[in-house]
């Protein structure tokens, strides 16, 4: 049967060709751009920030998606800002804050945009070797009266959403029973509670939705709300809660706030499709639609999020928005291509909501970048490597091979430290072009929203 299958696509593959070829030729030409980019320098101040993170979405994550899913010479929605640069991502090592870890990973990075200080890998917005909560973009824009929000297909509590809203020494803290790494940080010890405690304050972030219900169903230990679940809490501190898709539809608090939690752990995955393996998977293409109904997809979260955000006039009014796509990385550790390409359209999809927001609201920088690079590598069809492989057979009929080869056969496939795309529209976003670094990021949207040192 998949014998036959794949027959019938390598047919498919050799018609493609033709058909493909004039258009990678007539890719090649373009119009002298100067004048426009001219145009979209813009050095004024964002009423709006919509940041979107695409977790573990390195330049290899970002062609094997367009690849298969529009084609080497199509364009995802990511590649259609105007201004785009390469970002450093390395962190700083725990015993010595001076010296670079060139790996890293969700905490550290996340912590670098959120604080404009570069961290020790699996910290949360404090600082390394010291144990400093350092003020984040998300506290310097309540401060300043601009609402807030974080969206994610991951738990909310994990590291890339976690990083903007908690401090603790450790990203493993998510719930109140997650505590031991951050005994410290314990209600119960006088500390500031667990990642899931943090994001639930009453004057705190307005939008928060993602999965992760299984932290906020844990009963708090210590203080005014001891023996009330996370979940309670939120919900006296103002929090409407949504579960579903559907309820997550038809929500419209009138104080324009919403925790939408809507799985146990990660959400579900977008595509299914065979993992990587040693010697390669028979020619595949992948499973779509996925998805369980009663979930949102990050596109409708980001629609969402961006209605709750724009319409409350509260303060002086604007938003800054966290949007990550979370499972590119997941299942980029998982050796899983189909998962990661599936993650990384949605991912797309969800770009593509926050350009169209800003098509038709004046004054809003959208980012869309990474955390850090990943191990997926697009390489030859009949190469004899020693990772797991496997072929795709893509939307344009042409067989693509994705190795996973930062661990063995499996085990969980590692980060890799390369740099990452940083892409930008809008005020401040000329500042991305060239190489910049992660911190940076922190400069630009502070200095963008006008807080911080720029208020
Ligand atoms: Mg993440
Ligand atoms: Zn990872």
């Amino acid at each position: 049967m998949r014998t036959r299958t794949t027959g019938t696509l390598v047919g498919l593959m050799v018609v493609a060709l033709f058909v493909v070829a004039p258009l990678l030729v007539a890719a090649a030409a373009r119009p002298d751009r100067s004048r426009e980019l001219r145009r979209a320098i813009d050095d004024g101040y964002a009423k709006n920030v919509i940041l979107l993170i695409g977790d573990g979405m390195g330049d290899s994550e970002i062609t094997i998606a367009r690849n298969y899913a529009v084609g080497a010479a199509g364009r995802l929605a990511l590649d259609s800002l105007p201004f785009t640069g390469a970002m450093t991502t390395y962190a700083v090592q725990e015993d010595d804050p001076t010296s670079p870890e060139y790996l890293s990973e969700s905490a550290s990075t996340a912590t670098a945009w959120s604080t404009g200080v570069k961290t020790a890998n699996g910290r949360i917005s404090t600082s390394a070797k010291t144990d400093q909560d350092l003020t984040t973009i998300i506290e310097l824009a309540e401060q300043a009266g601009i609402r807030t929000g974080i969206v994610t297909t991951s738990e909310l509590t994990d590291a890339t959403p976690a990083a903007p809203a908690a401090h603790v020494s450790s990203r493993s803290c998510q719930g109140p029973a997650d505590m031991a790494a951050c005994p410290q940080d314990r209600v119960a010890a006088g500390g500031p509670g667990s990642i899931a405690e943090q994001m639930v304050k009453a004057k705190n972030i307005d939008v928060l939705l993602g999965g992760g219900k299984q932290r906020f169903d844990q009963p708090i230990d210590g203080g005014p709300n001891r023996g009330k679940t996370v979940v309670e809490a939120a919900i006296a501190n103002g929090y409407p809660l949504v579960t579903t898709a559907a309820e997550l539809d038809g929500a419209n608090p009138i104080n324009k706030k919403l925790l939408g939690l809507f799985a146990p752990g990660n959400m579900a995955l977008e595509w299914s499709g065979l993992p990587a393996a040693l010697g390669g998977t028979p020619a595949q293409r992948c499973s779509e639609n996925q998805r369980p109904a009663e979930q949102p997809s990050l596109a409708a979260m980001t629609t969402k999020a961006i209605s709750l955000l724009s319409q409350a006039q509260v303060g002086r009014g604007g938003f800054l928005l966290q949007v990550e796509g979370a499972s590119i990385d997941k299942q980029d550790h998982a050796a899983n291509p189909c998962g990661q390409i599936g993650e990384t359209v949605a991912f797309d999809q969800a770009v593509k909501v926050a350009l169209d927001f800003a098509a038709k609201t004046p004054r809003t920088l959208v980012i869309v970048t990474a955390d850090h690079a990943h191990t997926s590598q697009i390489i030859a069809t009949d190469s004899s490597s020693p990772g797991v492989t496997s072929t795709l057979i893509t939307d344009e009929g042409v067989a693509m091979t994705i190795n996973y080869g930062t661990s063995g056969a499996g085990q969980s496939q590692q980060h890799t430290g390369a740099q990452v795309r940083v892409a930008a529209q809008g005020p401040q976003a000329a500042n991305v072009v060239g190489v910049i670094d992660q911190t940076e990021l922190f400069t630009i949207i502070t200095r963008a929203l006008r807080i911080g040192a720029y208020r």
